[in-house]
């Protein structure tokens, strides 16, 4: 950890180094991309898999400023989402499920916060809850992640123009002792605009009142839908961007962050198929950014970055060798949230039998139990032996060696799941090494005014830094 630090030490010498020569000038439009969770095997897989099946690969990846950012928290090397996002968004670090504090608990400014001060329009964005802890880095200071109400009642505080994506994980403040209220009802009377179908979202305008923008159908309780789940009625995280960017263009610029706060979520569940959908839902509204710029192409900076790897997602496995079969994920339509509830069904059913989960499996996986040999997505012996197992796990009636352990096997998640998602994903020639997040560094890439400032090797903390210095004042 030591050497890491010594090492750190120099890159940020580096970086102190180059902006004494030379401050980078104030750009009026910033955009500020976070990938929760998105890390380089997260942006090559889904790229590898858009070149086979859409005959193209992501923006994020085309852009000509790549650079690497190292991601490790105050006190321990595997970060969470709160310490990265207060690294990325106030250039401090501080210790793992602290936001807006530095590791001593003084309480930090972040670059929204700094933008706002100098006049801009400032959006937060995310695909989760707002009071998630990413978006949250950008507004609230609090020693714990956790006390979600109280960070949201912060939003109130924050001067900022508008916030747009998910809803809140405690809108209503229970088991808060001195809860104000439902947040919802907090925004109409402190005047906000709020909007929470699509037709009210169509009809924002501009507006000198803040602006709260939710999703107007919600998954897992309070965040938009996963983009393999979506339909015609949902707002996609390239809506939101597009809208961000109607309402907030002003004379003294903007500052917009958005976070696709889902890519993370499936990591943890080992979900490939539905990760590669997050992370193209991500880079579509990079896109949108990216489109904007062209327009604007002196006065727009687009950075974009991930707060942690999650999962240990590899591009290689044991079982495939030096072959890659990306398109094989193509046949999976659902994300592993939207399909738990029709497994369910089978699992909670005494008479049901393995036989009953084979059509599903087949459904919405692509796996077949029968047919040509050829066919690739025709299950193995092995691979029919290792889903009959999860399933007996999953219903409580397997059996545990004494060198096997239920968390490591499947983390928090259901065993047939778990064992259902790592066949699909062996044979598309991918493994996952874990449930949680892992130290690995992430990609930053930049598109734009100053761009060049963050093509190197850097700490997240040095985003912020940067970005600092671009938010002030227009000459
Ligand atoms: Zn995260």
């Amino acid at each position: 950890m030591k050497k890491l630090f010594l090492m750190l030490l120099g890159f940020a010498l580096a970086v102190q180094g180059l902006f004494a020569a030379d401050t980078p000038s104030p750009v009026k439009y910033v955009f500020l991309f976070i990938g929760d969770g998105l890390s380089l095997p997260q942006r090559m897989m889904t790229e590898d898999y858009r070149q086979i099946v859409e005959g193209k690969g992501l923006l994020i990846n085309s852009l000509e400023t790549q650079g690497f950012s190292t991601t490790f928290a105050a006190n321990q090397l595997i970060t969470d989402s709160a310490a990265s996002g207060t690294a990325i968004a106030c250039g401090s670090k501080t210790n793992v499920g602290w936001l807006g504090l530095d590791a001593q608990g003084n309480r930090l400014e972040s670059v929204a916060a700094v933008a706002k001060k100098n006049g801009r329009k400032v959006g937060i964005l995310s695909s989760v809850s707002l009071d998630h802890a990413t978006p949250a880095a950008f507004y609230a200071h609090n020693a714990s992640r956790g006390n979600t109400y109280d960070i949201a009642l912060e939003i109130f505080d924050s001067g900022f123009d508008l916030f747009a994506g998910g809803g809140f994980l405690n809108a209503d403040g229970k088991n808060v002792a001195d809860a104000k209220g439902n947040i919802f009802d907090i925004a109409k009377e402190k005047g906000w605009v709020v909007s929470r179908t699509k037709e009210e979202f169509n009809n924002l305008k501009p507006t000198d009142k803040p602006v709260l923008a939710i999703t107007p159908r919600f998954s897992d309780g309070f965040s938009i839908p996963y983009s393999i789940d979506m339909n015609d009625d949902d707002l996609t995280l390239a809506d939101f961007t597009a809208k961000a960017i109607e309402l907030l263009d002003n004379d003294n610029g903007f500052f917009i962050m958005v976070e696709g706060g889902k890519i993370d979520w499936m990591c943890h569940a080992n979900d490939a198929a539905t990760t590669i959908h997050e992370v193209i839902g991500f880079d579509d509204a990079v896109k949108v950014a990216y489109d904007f710029a062209q327009k604007h192409p002196d006065e727009t900076l687009i950075v974009i970055t991930g707060d942690h790897e999650t999962g240990g997602l590899t591009l290689g496995f044991s079982g495939t060798g030096y072959q890659s079969y990306l398109d094989r994920l193509q046949h999976q339509n659902i994300s592993l949230i939207n399909f738990q509830p029709i497994y369910q069904k089978v699992k909670d059913n005494k008479e049901a039998s393995f036989d009953d989960v084979k059509p599903l499996v087949t459904q919405y996986f692509g796996l077949k139990f029968d047919g040509d040999d050829n066919d690739n997505m025709k299950l193995t012996e092995y691979e029919v032996e290792k889903l009959k197992e999860g399933f007996k796990r999953s219903r409580g009636e397997g059996d545990y060696s004494a060198a096997e352990n239920k968390s490591i096997l499947y983390g928090g998640y259901d065993p047939f799941l778990i064992t259902l998602l790592h066949v699909l994903n062996n044979k598309a020639g991918i493994a996952w090494t874990s449930f949680a997040h892992t130290a690995m560094p992430v990609a930053t890439s930049a598109y734009g005014k100053n761009a060049e400032i963050f093509g190197n090797m850097s700490d997240n903390t040095d985003i912020s830094k940067r970005l600092k210095m671009m938010v002030t004042k227009l000459k």
